[in-house]
């Protein structure tokens, strides 16, 4: 289950317990149910993500091929999904404000 943190006042948002959820420009907004605080994700973490998830896509297709021999792939593959799980707890969300 996916639970995010408030960047405002750290209370733990559970997605389906958010107060509220909306899309502006194609970004996933996100309301605290305690402090009534819209936030994001960061662009930037959210790129990092991106690219850790496609790191992780290239790996484990080199590796089911064996591309590269058959450590380059896996290693990719993990480095990718490290990066990716990194970006996401490391890197606070955004508040927005209107
Ligand atoms: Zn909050």
């Amino acid at each position: 289950m996916k639970v995010l943190q408030c960047p405002a006042c750290g209370h733990r948002v559970n997605i389906k317990q958010a107060a509220a959820t909306k899309k502006v420009n194609g970004i996933f907004m996100l309301q605290c149910a305690n402090c009534q605080q819209w936030s994001h994700e960061n662009q930037k973490a959210a790129a990092l993500k991106n690219l850790g998830l496609f790191m992780l896509l290239v790996g484990s297709v080199m590796g089911y091929f064996q591309l590269g021999g058959i450590v380059t792939g896996p290693m990719l593959a993990f480095i990718g999904g490290l990066i990716a799980v990194a970006t996401q707890h490391a890197i606070p969300r955004t508040l927005h404000t209107p």
